[in-house]
């Protein structure tokens, strides 16, 4: 059985003040899910998140990290760095990431290497955008991404790896997948992932959905088999509405 990991994706959001009073107030509201629980937070919140969880079931989480261990690297942030102040989990190559800031599967590879050398479980996204869905290259593009993303990875590295499917379409738009379409591309991500790796690294592997989840839809986005939890953008920036995903 794989236990289900819900993570909030802050993005740009919060001051260490702000962050301070949504995870006050969300504490109370998922301590007894059978969730995981993350929070990927600004570089700047990390350290105050992590202090004001610890011994809490809340985990801490970045939004990106270098490839290298450091140097020439303006604007970068190491592993290290992410580790000292208290991070246990990173997403990497986000669609946000790959749309605005040139991120490639190259890169995605190289950080999610770099994570991993470094204790740092990677939350890796992959998803197609409204025009590869429509030219039906949806499985042509997850498939080059989670191919890309493990490249030079052993089996064993995955046990630590979670995968974020996340339709570039549904990300704050409003619009999410509907759970078959969401379980239809996990479960293709699996097979690319079996395939790769073999039958039992592939089943235990975690892939969440993102995209548009929200109180609503959560339950039914969670509903099918190959849906093992959800990476969360907009509604995990109010505690209520994040606790009622978490607690789906
Ligand atoms: C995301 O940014 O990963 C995301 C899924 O955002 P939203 O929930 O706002 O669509």
């Amino acid at each position: 059985m794989r236990t289900p990991v819900i993570a909030g994706n802050w993005k740009m959001n919060n001051t260490i003040a702000a962050a301070e009073k949504l995870i006050g107030e969300l504490k109370p509201l998922v301590k007894d899910a059978k969730a995981e629980v993350v929070i990927c937070v600004p570089y700047t919140a990390i350290q105050k998140a992590a202090e004001l969880t610890r011994g809490t079931n809340i985990k801490v989480g970045a939004e990106n990290v270098a490839w290298a261990d450091k140097g020439a690297f303006t604007g970068e942030i190491s592993a290290e760095m992410l580790k000292e102040v208290g991070a246990e989990y990173v997403i990497i190559g986000h669609s946000e990431r790959r749309q605005m800031f040139g991120e490639t599967d190259e890169t995605v590879c190289m950080r999610t290497a770099q994570a991993l050398k470094n204790g740092l479980k990677p939350i890796v996204c992959v998803g197609e955008t409204l025009a590869e869905r429509e030219g039906n290259k949806t499985e042509e593009v997850v498939k080059r991404q989670t191919e890309g993303a493990f490249k030079g990875l052993a089996a064993a590295d995955l046990d630590n790896v979670i995968i974020a499917y996340e339709p570039v379409w549904a990300i704050g738009t409003g619009k999410t997948a509907t759970a078959e379409q969401a379980n239809e591309t996990i479960k293709y991500i699996r097979s690319v992932v079996s395939s790769l790796y073999g039958k039992a690294t592939a089943d235990k592997l975690r892939i969440q959905y993102g995209g548009s989840m929200n109180p609503a839809n959560a339950s039914s986005l969670m509903a099918p088999p190959d849906i093992d939890g959800g990476l969360i953008g907009g509604a995990s920036l109010k505690a209520e509405d994040f606790s009622k995903v978490v607690n789906y």
